[in-house]
């Protein structure tokens, strides 16, 4: 088992498949921000099966891939295919802002892949391109540009989802005031129609343009306000539903809608933190909200063996720490771009 200096079980691994995107949102990515894709420097897939099956033999039971936009990695199916027959693995999902998810969707629940969380912020399509920033897209970096349609590839990508069997899928919205947040109401519409699990996040000042959004910061209890103003209804706690994960659960009251809140910033969750993350290129990242890493790339190309990483691994579960420093300003690292670091 994995178990942390503060007596926390780290059971979850985040891992970061690539640092490339086909979006460029507001609070994720500068404007001028260019990541050139140098595929020496990723973790190949064998290095990183080979990882994730020491990880599983310590005790980690859940794995999400994530990234950068993981279904940009080549072959993502074949990795979902190789990762979900490990031993010991209980659980494997996917983050994607679901560009390319209507053409992979029955793929990958083919190859083993359970569940999928899709980042979805707006449901206007002049807001969704204004967040998203396609626009600023180096178009030779992206062959498969020709296939994205913003908003309608998104919603196509969420309908495939369901359509796959993968189940739950979770819409995440990022809420910024000025910019969407007069469309919590209609996410909770949209999401109960269509039988989705809504999450509202708060925007999170990890990276240069995190720390951009802080003005538009808005806290998780003025979102729950203004769903129980409009509905005129209580949200009621749902009891059980905390699961391992950061988010809080309510259902609206005599309904069955029910949404949830990720509240990083206005309300820290750092005490039931059970996971780390691993970056695409190899380094293990202790805490979101911290610098803090250590590169196990280096570690498997150097020859190491299957002992000596578990022993390294061990080392850096102790070293994670006791919260985030979202305030702290030396934090703000390009190294620490949400990009990089999976979300
Ligand atoms: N490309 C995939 C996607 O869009 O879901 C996966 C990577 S993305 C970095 C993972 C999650 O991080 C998304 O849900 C995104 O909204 C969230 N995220 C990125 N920057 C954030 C920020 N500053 N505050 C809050 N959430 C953020």
């Amino acid at each position: 088992m994995l178990i942390d200096s503060f007596g926390r079980t780290i059971r979850y691994l985040r891992v970061s498949v690539t640092d490339r995107c086909n979006l460029f949102c507001n609070y994720c990515r500068l404007p001028n921000e260019t990541l050139l894709p140098n595929n020496r420097e990723l973790l190949d897939f064998d290095e990183l099966v080979r990882l994730l099956r020491i990880f599983l033999q310590l005790g980690i039971e859940r794995i999400r891939l994530t990234g950068g936009e993981p279904l940009l990695r080549r072959n993502l199916v074949g990795l979902v295919q190789e990762i979900s027959r490990l031993p010991g693995l209980q659980e494997l999902a996917l983050t994607t802002n679901a560009l390319l998810l209507e053409r992979y969707a029955v793929a990958l629940r083919a190859a083993g892949l359970q569940r999928v969380n899709i980042s979805l912020d707006s449901l206007k399509p002049q807001t969704f391109d204004a967040i998203t920033q396609r626009h600023l897209m180096r178009p030779d970096l992206f062959a498969e540009r020709q296939e994205q349609q913003g908003l309608p590839a998104v919603l196509a990508g969420i309908a495939a989802a369901r359509a796959a069997g993968l189940h739950p899928v979770k819409i995440n919205m990022v809420v910024m005031r000025g910019i969407n947040d007069t469309e919590i109401v209609d996410m909770v519409h949209y999401a109960h129609q269509h039988g989705l699990l809504l999450r509202f996040i708060e925007t999170m000042p990890v990276g240069e343009a995190g720390l951009d959004m802080a003005d538009h910061f808005i806290p998780a209890e003025e979102i729950l306000e203004q769903i129980q103003r409009h509905f005129a209804r209580q949200l009621l706690p749902i009891a059980g539903k905390q699961g391992s994960g950061p988010a809080r659960y309510f259902r609206l009251a005599d309904s069955s809608a029910e949404i949830g809140v990720i509240s990083a910033r206005s309300r820290h969750f750092c005490d039931t933190c059970n996971r780390m993350r691993l970056t695409s290129k190899g380094s293990l990242v202790y805490c979101l909200g911290r610098s803090d890493r250590m590169d196990l790339k280096q570690l498997l190309r150097s020859g190491a063996g299957d002992e000596q990483i578990k022993e390294s691994i061990l080392a850096a579960v102790a070293l994670k720490p006791q919260q985030h420093e979202f305030e702290q300003k030396e934090f703000y690292r390009p190294s620490n771009r949400m990009s990089a670091l999976g979300g």
